[in-house]
C-alpha cells in the first residue's frame, strides 16, 4: 500500500479533526502518500479530493467540526454513486480509505468493501450508538457541552424553585442523556431504551418536594419524544412550573475534550497501521480500554445497548 484517503461523513462530531490529524500524520510516518476526499462520499463522486501535507493538519487538533468538511450524499446510496466512488478512487491511485463517520457513514463504507475496495471506519459521532467501541469520537465533548448546561440550568432551578426539562441529543440512542443525567444528578433520566411511567416521574418529583427540595432536573433523550411535550405533561401532573431547554445543536460542536483527542488519535494510526496490513472492511474501536476491531458487517448488525448498571445506578442515586 502506498497511497490512502480519508473522508468525514455524516454528522460531524468534535474530534473528528484530530482523528483526520491522526491519519495523515502516521500516514506519513509510514512513508504512505494520504488524500484528503472532502465533503464525505460527495467529494468521493465528484472528485473533490486533494494531497495532504504534515501542515495540511496543522493547528486542527484542538477544534471541532471537521476540515474536511462533511456531508449527506444519497447518490452514493445508489449501485452507480459507488461504482464512480471506486472509480474516483482508482483515478487518483487511491489503495485505501478510511471513513470516519457514524453508522450511515459505516453502511457507505460496507458498500466500499463489498466491491472490492480496502476500507477501515473509525466511530465519529456525539451519540455513542456504534456497536462494538465503548465510545466514539465526539461523545465526551457533547456529554460534558450538557453538563455545563445541566450545571448552568440548576442555578435558575434552584433560584425560582422550578422543574427543568432538558432535551438532549443521541438520535435512538439514550447514552448522553444516561450519562449527562448521572454527572449532572438528575432526578429522571428518560431514555429510548427503557419505557417510562409518567406516574413514576410524578412520584418521584413530589417525594423530592416534600422534603424540601428547591428544583428538580429532568433529563430526556431526543429518541424519547419532545421535552416541550414531556414537561407539559409534567407540569399538569405535578402543577409545578415546569420549563423546558432543548439543548440542540450546541451539543456537535466546541473544543474536543482531552479525551476525544487521545481517543481519535489512537484510533486514526490504528486504522492506518490495519490497511498497511492488508485488513480491510474492519471497524476500529476502543473496548476496556484496548484498542480492537470487528467486521463493519458485524457492527451494522448488532444493535447498540445501554450500560444496565448504569441506568440503574442513576435511579439509586436519584431517589
Ligand atoms: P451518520 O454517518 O452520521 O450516521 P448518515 O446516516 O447521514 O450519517 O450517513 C452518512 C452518509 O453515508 C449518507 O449520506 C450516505 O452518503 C452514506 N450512506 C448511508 N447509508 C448508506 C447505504 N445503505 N449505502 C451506501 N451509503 C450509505
Amino acid at each position: 500500500m502506498k497511497r490512502i484517503g480519508v473522508l468525514t461523513s455524516g454528522g460531524d462530531s468534535p474530534g473528528m479533526n484530530a482523528a483526520v490529524r491522526a491519519v495523515v500524520r502516521e500516514a506519513i510516518y509510514q512513508e504512505l502518500e494520504v488524500y484528503g476526499i472532502f465533503h464525505g462520499y460527495s467529494g468521493l463522486i465528484s472528485g473533490h479530493i486533494e494531497k495532504m501535507e504534515l501542515g495540511s493538519v496543522g493547528d486542527i487538533i484542538h477544534r471541532g467540526g471537521t476540515m474536511l468538511y462533511s456531508a449527506r450524499c444519497e447518490e452514493f446510496k445508489t449501485l452507480e454513486g459507488q461504482k464512480k466512488g471506486v472509480e474516483q478512487l482508482k483515478k487518483f491511485g487511491i489503495e485505501g480509505l478510511v471513513v470516519i463517520g457514524g453508522d450511515g457513514s459505516y453502511r457507505g463504507a460496507q458498500k466500499l468493501t463489498e466491491h472490492g475496495f480496502p476500507t477501515i471506519t473509525l466511530p465519529g459521532t456525539i451519540d455513542n450508538d456504534i456497536p462494538g467501541t465503548d465510545f466514539t469520537i465526539g461523545f465526551d465533548t457533547a456529554l460534558n457541552t450538557v453538563i455545563d448546561a445541566i450545571d448552568k440550568i440548576r442555578d435558575t432551578a434552584t433560584s425560582h424553585e422550578r422543574t427543568y426539562v432538558i432535551e438532549v441529543m443521541g438520535r435512538n440512542a439514550g447514552d448522553i442523556a444516561l450519562w449527562s443525567g448521572l454527572a449532572g444528578g438528575a432526578e429522571s433520566i428518560l431514555i429510548p431504551e427503557e419505557d417510562f411511567q409518567m406516574d413514576h416521574i410524578v412520584k418521584r418529583l413530589t417525594r423530592g418536594h416534600d422534603r424540601g427540595k428547591k428544583h428538580s432536573i429532568i433529563v430526556v433523550a431526543e429518541g424519547v419524544g419532545s421535552g416541550v411535550d414531556i414537561a407539559a405533561q409534567v407540569q399538569e401532573a405535578t402543577g409545578y412550573e415546569t420549563r423546558v431547554t432543548v439543548l440542540g445543536h450546541i451539543q456537535r460542536g466546541g473544543s474536543p475534550t482531552a479525551f476525544d483527542r487521545v481517543l481519535a488519535s489512537r484510533l486514526g494510526a490504528k486504522a492506518v497501521r490495519m490497511l498497511i496490513t492488508g485488513e480491510k472492511g474492519k471497524a476500529v474501536g476502543i473496548q476496556k480500554n484496548e484498542l480492537v476491531a470487528h467486521k463493519i458487517d458485524e457492527v451494522l448488525s448488532q444493535r447498540h445497548k445501554i450500560d444496565n448498571d448504569m441506568y440503574q445506578l442513576s435511579k439509586e442515586l436519584s431517589i
